[in-house]
């Protein structure tokens, strides 16, 4: 029984349909997809998961505007990922787990978990293993007891936006457009793009802000939020969770497609295992964290840390970073080694290439001496 038809309970689903084993999917709302609060653009690497869907066109490069108004751009001809319509990727999805034999139920909200039940607005489920990706609310989560650290406002609006360049993103530094985070503007066709941020306070001021400084007029808005920090367990007798649901959310950019799917291919594994054996308790359900924690918990942990760090930066650091970033040597860095999914890989090499960076991180310039 998965809880949740976003890309991550869709795609366990599908897997888990695939081996032959009876899956229902519950989802609260009537169609996929349905509100949509993502902005679809993902890496490279979420395609190979899943293959090409709802691909919309490439992403290339990105321009960084400083809170002084000066403009850092990066990338080149290189895919670095593609800006999707995110409905139609959770549409296919969802046609991909139904045609495996996965059963969908729409508008069907479960109220509560107590393993092996499962209470829905639409009556009482049974399962022998409960897969909870129902997202930053997860009633799933709940039943476990298990909290996440923090979740953070994020809010976008699709508008009518003339790009120049639709291969490339604009983000938008400062303590005055984003507190604690970053704006974004991400075309989705010539005249039209996802403009939205994440904020530690007030999002939807600093959205209103964006707009207006940009005269755009919102067509359509959607309110989110992103979980920040780990939770302390991701299993628990019978049951797992996944996605959003176990803050598997980079807190860099606030990205959670990729890990979520990488964490999906362990629940799918672990379930599979578990259900061959007939064995849901704790030593087996572990083996799903310990898979998850070694495919990508490590670069979950690291951008934890380097968001605590960034979230510290002040407008004037901002600046300093850009206008230092803009040295050919680093520039030959981020274009060769830029990847959405793995920003810690990059930003360790530019630090390496440029410690006077990390005086603005608070980092000491000269590594600890280790006591003996
Ligand atoms: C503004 C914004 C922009 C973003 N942009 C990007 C981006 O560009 N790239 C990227 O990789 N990530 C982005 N993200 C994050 C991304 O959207 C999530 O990480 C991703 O959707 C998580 O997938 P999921 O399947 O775990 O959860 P979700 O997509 O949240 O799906 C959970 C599903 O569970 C259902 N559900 C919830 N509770 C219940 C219940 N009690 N009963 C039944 N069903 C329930 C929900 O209706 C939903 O369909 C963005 C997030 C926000 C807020």
């Amino acid at each position: 029984m998965i809880v949740g038809a976003g890309p991550v309970g869709l795609y366990i689903g599908e897997r888990l349909s695939s081996e032959g084993y009876n899956v229902a999917i519950l989802e609260e709302h009537s169609e996929i997809g349905n509100p949509c609060h993502c902005s679809g653009l993902f890496s490279t690497h979420i395609f190979d998961i899943v293959g090409k869907i709802g691909v919309l066109h490439p992403a290339k490069r990105a321009r960084i505007h400083a809170p002084n108004g000066e403009v850092l751009e990066i990338g080149n001809e290189r895919i670095r990922g593609f800006v999707v319509d995110r409905v139609e990727f959770d549409r296919e999805l969802a046609r991909r787990a139904v045609n495996r034999g996965a059963e969908l139920h729409l508008k069907t909200r479960v109220k509560g978990v107590e393993y092996p039940r499962v209470y829905s607005s639409t009556g009482e489920y049974r399962a022998r293993i409960i897969i909870g990706a129902d997202g930053i609310n997860s009633v799933v989560r709940k039943s476990m007891e298990v909290k996440i650290p923090r979740i953070i406002g994020a809010i976008q609006a699709i508008a009518r936006y003339e790009s120049d360049d639709i291969e490339r993103v604009e983000i938008f530094l400062g303590n005055e457009v984003a507190p604690g985070f970053f704006a974004w503007i991400i075309p989705l066709f010539d005249d039209l793009a996802k403009v939205g941020l994440a904020s530690y306070v007030a999002p939807w001021h600093y959205l209103r802000s964006l707009m207006k400084k940009f005269k755009l007029k919102p067509l359509s808005i959607q309110g989110g939020g992103i979980p920040i920090g780990s939770v302390k367990r991701t299993y628990a007798k019978g049951t797992v969770i996944v996605g959003d649901a176990a803050s598997q959310v980079k807190a860099t950019s606030g990205g959670g497609v990729y890990p979520g799917l990488i964490s999906a291919t362990c629940a799918v594994e672990t379930a599979i295992r578990a259900l061959e054996i007939g064995n849901f308790t704790d030593s087996t359900l572990f083996g799903y964290e310990r898979c998850w924690h070694a495919r990508i918990g490590k670069e979950l942990k690291r951008a934890y840390a380097l968001h605590k760090l960034y979230r510290k930066l002040k407008d004037e650091d901002f600046n300093r970073i850009v206008r230092d970033l803009k040295d050919e040597e680093i520039l030959r860095i981020i274009n060769e080694y830029g990847d959405i999914d793995y920003p810690s890989h990059t930003v360790f090499k530019i630090l390496k290439k440029k410690p006077s960076i990390l005086k603005y991180l608070s980092i000491p310039a000269r590594p600890y001496r280790r006591r003996i």
